[in-house]
């Protein structure tokens, strides 16, 4: 156990641990009661009536107080700690500006608020729309999905009322093998029947496949480029042309946009519809479950089908509306307002050509790391990002030893097209000394033997976890001590 300060121990002032989280561990990092055994009593103003007992508190300087939180924020990795290239999720940095304007007191209004009233935040709003409506080359935006996944479902309840209003009876979505999981359920809970579209060879939609895949049953074909091997879909003018000759529309996953701003556009490539995810492309925080925002793009013939409300010019200023043939609503408002403001704060402050300087940082860095790893990796050139092979090494156990060398690791075992995957996506923000640092962890892991990788992570401050249990049963308060 540490000592008062949650620093050494008064008793061995040289022992030192980063705090931990481990009940079968005699140096978890102990409670603020355990840390010092003074206690003040603290006189309530209630009226006696009202109260419990007096209430007895540990008796700590502010400092070891500040201490005792900061080493406990510590046991966490972030992507201010150190380079996180978690494949697929573009994770940026936030930058703290964003934080400041989404801070500011005019910026949190109640959304029931008359109209005329917010006309600054609907004009931002509208802006928004109209910025990733140019980024994606796309006629219509709707802010209100709050995440990447609700947008694609957003987006397939739009497919499929568009199909409907044509009387044109489809029940089947095309998915490629190497797509999000995400994907797939979209589909599913959009009443689709999935058609799993097998990749060819060089990783990339094999046409044959797809013609084989497609008919008057398809709705949509849901499409990521570059995709989750960081290859560019060549054929993508192709693939859009068969796609729109059977009836059915084709449906971009943003995921993976970070690639291809200010050098490519969805629209362009003959997409009908699109989602971006703005807390992966525009530098909002996410993980741990959100909030984030997913934000939905269409072609001018499917704009009627919106969500409700929209935003749109009106005399003089801003007004919301409801599309003709809207899908109705699919989150309260105009959605995670707050994270849609650091993206707007983002995307204004960058411009095209910071954010086209961004793509090109970020495919120079996923193909810089690519040269300098051992693990094999298959395919390439790449785009944003890659997916490197652990070989007879187990994926999750290489990843976990990377932890013990002070990185975030890759993305694991998916897509499982490549064999024990480690899908890896630096970004832009890392310099080259980043990214040696990297190298060099993915390559001290690739040289460690079985029994050293199975029990990794040593030097971290939760070992191997249960990670299943953990996302779908978490215990989030210090009863999950008691319990054990
Ligand atoms: C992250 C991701 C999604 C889902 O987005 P969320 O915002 O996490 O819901 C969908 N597709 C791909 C390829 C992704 O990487």
């Amino acid at each position: 156990m540490t000592g008062s300060d949650g620093g050494p121990d008064p008793d061995d002032p040289l022992e030192y641990d980063q705090a931990r989280w481990s009940v079968d561990d005699s140096r978890y990092e102990p409670l603020l009661s355990e840390k010092n055994t003074d206690r003040v009593t603290v006189e309530s103003s209630l009226p006696d009536g009202l109260t419990r007992d007096e209430l007895t508190l540990p008796s700590l300087p502010e400092p070891a107080l500040a201490r005792h939180y900061t080493r406990l924020s510590e046991m966490n990795y972030g992507v201010e700690s150190g380079p996180f290239p978690l494949g697929s999720c573009t994770m940026k940095y936030n930058p703290k500006f964003t934080e400041d304007v989404a801070a500011r007191r005019e910026a949190s209004v109640h959304p029931d608020r008359s109209e005329r009233s917010v006309q600054g935040l609907l004009e931002i709003q509208h802006r928004l729309q109209e910025q990733l409506a140019t980024i994606g080359g796309m006629d219509a935006v709707t802010l209100q999905p709050p995440a990447g996944a609700a947008g694609e479902f957003t987006g397939i309840l739009i497919a499929k009322a568009y199909h409907e209003a044509n009387g044109d009876d489809r029940t089947e979505v095309v998915v490629p093998d190497s797509a999000h999981g995400t994907n797939f359920a979209s589909a599913a809970m959009a009443g689709y029947d999935v058609v799993e579209l097998p990749s060819g060879d060089d990783g990339r939609v094999d046409l044959e496949a797809l013609s084989a895949a497609l008919s008057e049953r398809t709705a949509a074909l849901m499409l990521t480029n570059p995709n989750t091997l960081g290859l560019f879909e060549r054929n993508i003018t192709e693939i859009a042309q068969m796609v729109h000759e059977v009836g059915g529309l084709l449906y971009y996953d943003g995921a993976n946009l970070n690639a291809l701003l200010g050098r490519g556009r969805p629209g362009d490539m003959g997409f009908d519809l699109m989602h971006y995810n703005v807390h992966k492309t525009f530098a909002t925080p996410h993980g741990g479950g959100g909030p984030g925002a997913g934000p939905v793009g269409v072609t001018e013939e499917l704009a009627e089908f919106l969500p409700d409300p929209h935003v749109r010019r009106a005399d003089g200023g801003y007004e919301r509306y409801t599309p003709v043939r809207s899908i109705g609503k699919v989150h309260g408002y105009e959605g995670n307002w707050l994270v849609l403001l650091k993206a707007y704060a983002y995307i204004t402050r960058l411009g095209g050509a910071g954010l086209t300087d961004a793509s090109a940082k970020a495919v120079l860095n996923a193909n810089y790391l690519a040269e300098r790893i051992e693990y094999e990796v298959p395919f390439g050139p790449f785009h944003h990002e890659f997916v490197a092979s652990a070989g007879e090494q187990d994926a999750a156990d290489a990843a976990k030893r990377m932890l013990d060398y002070g990185v975030h690791p890759p993305t694991t075992k998916w897509p499982e097209t490549v064999d024990e995957a480690l899908m890896t996506e630096p970004t832009e923000i890392e310099r080259k000394r980043t990214l040696e640092q990297l190298a060099a962890a993915f390559n001290a892991a690739r040289a460690d033997d079985t029994e050293t990788l199975e029990d990794a992570p040593q030097r971290t401050a939760a070992r191997r976890i249960d990670q299943a249990s953990a996302a779908r049963n978490p215990r989030l308060s210090w009863q999950a001590l008691d319990d054990e």
